[in-house]
């Protein structure tokens, strides 16, 4: 689908639909957050327009829980999150009326190679994390496999994100405050008029005087050059059974963690038990073929998923209980973009994921929601 192109002067005036204060399109972490934003900034008239249901599970933002950290390859992100733990999820937290993440230490390690680039970002910028030898590591977090001459970081700021409760709660406040929330209405086109963004939902057009275009891994589809080139690759997650007491698996004894390795495959993170789901784990798997967006989500390999357990958990693994797919929108060294589209500075563009994203989403929405309001 080309660029949104702006309407003519000698195009007909069509019975034009009511003007929105705004609209958000996507229904993801970073289109809710930005929604919450634009409401908490006093526009009324704000719709959500989402393609599939809540809380489906073809995008980015499904699934239990994220990790939240400090320890980050670039200050920029450590920055990011110093604000996001600082601002952003406090305020969502006390306009939500509950606790959105579960404390828990963070533990990041690996061997020399990327992870050097971690240690020396985070402690440079003074985050709240301390060097920690492997032995200690070892000691402290005796489930995981920490190897001898691997360097490691304890992060005091790190917690367990509970995201299936924050997207309901996001979901719900949107609704008590009056923002109108489309389900199952794909935009299919996008086009920008003299004062007005307007997207085309079946044979309805919405037209605002702002629009965030939060669309994850579709965002090129609708704005193919409001952003970074996105490739979609789906993630394989899974849950543990693991030999150890069920305490010693829940939050605040086992940390949120990531080894961080050479190679393709050298970065898998995981989470502590929540609500007795297991031991997340997963491979952080950046690079290959995109996957095709829009077909049939094939199921997660076990095999893959119990390798990988026998690898990262010091302890015998009992058994995988269960596993899920989530999809990553890769852009460029993994950066975010939230920025007007070339288009129009009335509609915003976001593209906020590499695998990352969701820890920062009340940031991304604080921003993106500036922006259309300086824009519009
Ligand atoms: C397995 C996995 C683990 C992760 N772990 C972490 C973690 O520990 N910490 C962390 O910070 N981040 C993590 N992330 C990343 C984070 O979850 C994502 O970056 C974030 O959820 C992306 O949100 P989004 O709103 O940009 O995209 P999405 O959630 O994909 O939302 C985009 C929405 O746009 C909708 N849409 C698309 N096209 C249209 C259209 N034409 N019309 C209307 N709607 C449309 C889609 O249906 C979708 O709902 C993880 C991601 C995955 C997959």
């Amino acid at each position: 689908m080309p660029s949104p192109a702006p309407s003519g002067p000698h195009e007909p005036v069509r019975s034009r639909p009511p003007l929105l204060d705004a609209l958000v399109l996507g229904a993801g972490v970073h289109g809710l957050c930005s929604a919450f934003a634009l409401r908490r900034a006093g526009l009324r008239r704000i719709t959500v327009v989402e393609a599939h249901g809540p809380g489906h599970e073809l995008g980015g933002s499904h699934g239990r829980t994220r990790i939240t950290r400090s320890s980050y390859d670039r200050p920029r992100f450590v920055q990011m999150a110093r604000e996001a733990h600082a601002r952003g999820w406090p305020e969502l937290e006390a306009a939500l009326g509950r606790s959105l993440r579960i404390r828990t230490p963070g533990l990041f390690f690996g061997p020399p190679g990327p992870f050097d680039a971690y240690v020396a970002a985070t402690l440079g910028a003074g985050a709240d994390v301390e060097p920690l030898p492997a032995a200690a590591a070892r000691a402290r977090f005796p489930l995981l496999a920490v190897d001898d001459g691997e360097q490691a970081l304890l992060d005091h700021t790190a917690a367990m994100v509970l995201a299936a409760e924050t997207m309901a709660g996001l979901r719900a406040w949107l609704a008590e405050h009056g923002v109108e929330l489309r389900w199952q209405s794909p935009v299919r086109h996008l086009e920008v008029e003299d004062d007005a963004v307007v997207a085309t939902c079946g044979d309805e057009r919405l037209r605002a005087r702002c629009a965030v275009a939060a669309l994850g891994a579709w965002l090129p589809r609708l704005l193919a050059d409001g952003g970074p080139p996105l490739v979609p690759l789906r993630q394989s997650v899974g849950y543990f059974a693991v030999d150890a007491p069920a305490a010693q698996c829940r939050a605040p004894a086992f940390p949120v963690w990531a080894r961080i390795a050479p190679g393709d495959d050298g970065f898998s993170y995981g989470l502590p038990d929540h609500a007795d789901a297991g031991l997340k784990l997963a491979l952080h798997r950046t690079v290959g073929r995109a996957d095709a967006l829009d077909a049939t989500v094939p199921p997660a390999d076990p095999q893959a998923l119990s390798r990988l357990a026998r690898e990262r958990f010091a302890v015998p693994v009992r058994g995988l209980r269960a596993s899920e797919r989530c999809l990553y929108a890769m852009a460029p060294e993994h950066e975010f973009t939230i920025a007007p589209a070339p288009v129009s500075p009335r509609l915003i563009a976001v593209a906020a994921c590499s695998g990352h994203g969701f820890k920062f989403g009340p940031v991304v929405g604080r921003i993106a929601a500036e922006l259309a309001l300086a824009g519009r």
